[in-house]
């Protein structure tokens, strides 16, 4: 295997091809082996998993993960790495490198060319700028992944995992918590990557659940009740319900309703939980 987590050996490598950091595309390679066995620990990759990895970049975390002896598929959108990878990556036949944007591809027909449709887990070392979108791409779309193990910046972190009555719980902790049971496996300092973004970091592992949290009658309702009690977090929860206009019921019958669920009309949405969301939703 190559020391990719060696600076020096990683300076030579890029300097050998010309390559140059696109600090648009979130290029912070991983230069620690520490933290490389943190996340293979986190996503408890073995020798039977098929592993989707966005944004190999010099493939160490590739590697690492390939060494376990799991089937790898990695989506790299810079054209620039596509020849390195081929060289860090030759010892391993268990990985296939696709050249494309994770946004923009097809994911459904990625995962049913490459996996089968069959279970597979997301394990990255993410560029900051597509980490909600990618992850919300995953939840929403109900692919067949088992478990999103991803590095990334730690106050995102904190927000998935986010219990109400904190200042960083909001309709990103919903709806990650709605899909899937956040778990933060550790702090990653920026001084393990070259080069160092200029924040901290987070590995946090978000495993599937078999159905949503809470039942729902529709989930578009319920995001529309949560996008509404998180849009104007200063007002009560009366208020913001009011004037989201998702409901018929004029403002008092709004407060005889969420009295009537227990819920008082003059609490702060940010107190809600997942259960009193959705009995919201599914009463108004
Ligand atoms: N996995 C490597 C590591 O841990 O050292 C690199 C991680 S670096 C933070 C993010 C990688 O994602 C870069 O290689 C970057 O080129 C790639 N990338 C950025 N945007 C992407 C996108 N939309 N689709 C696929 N890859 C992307």
């Amino acid at each position: 295997m190559y020391p990719l987590t060696s600076p020096k050996y990683l300076k030579e490598l890029l300097s050998r091809y010309g390559f140059h950091f696109s600090k648009s595309l979130g290029q912070n390679f991983l230069i620690d082996g520490n933290i490389l066995e943190k996340i293979i620990k986190g996503a408890t990759i073995s020798s039977h998993d098929k592993v989707l990895e966005i944004g190999p970049g010099v493939g160490t975390l590739t590697s690492a993960i390939a060494k376990q002896g799991a089937e790898v598929v990695a989506v790299e959108l810079d054209r620039e790495l596509l020849p390195i990878l081929e060289e860090t990556l030759e010892e391993f036949p268990n990985v296939r490198v696709i050249h494309g944007d994770i946004l923009k591809l097809d994911l459904n027909q990625l995962i049913k060319d490459n996996f089968h449709d069959g279970p597979f887990k997301v394990v990255a070392n993410l560029p900051y700028y597509i980490t909600t979108p990618i992850i919300m791409r995953f939840l929403e779309e109900e692919l067949s992944y088992t478990s999103i193990t991803v590095m990334i910046q730690k106050e995102v972190a904190q927000r998935m995992a986010a219990q109400p009555d904190s200042k960083e719980y909001g309709s990103l902790s919903v709806a990650v918590q709605f899909y899937t049971n956040p778990r933060i496996i550790g702090k990653v300092p920026a001084g393990v990557f070259m080069p160092q973004p200029k924040v901290d970091s987070m590995i946090i592992t978000l495993e599937k659940r078999n159905k949503p949290a809470v039942e729902v009658n529709s989930s578009t309702r319920f995001f529309q009740v949560v996008k509404a009690v998180f849009a104007q977090r200063r007002k009560t929860l009366l208020n913001t319900l009011h004037a989201a206009e998702i409901s018929d019921m004029n403002k008092s019958e709004l407060s005889i309703k969420l009295d009537s669920l227990n819920i008082n009309p003059q609490r702060r949405g940010e107190t809600l939980s997942l259960e009193e969301l959705a009995l919201i939703s599914n009463s108004i």
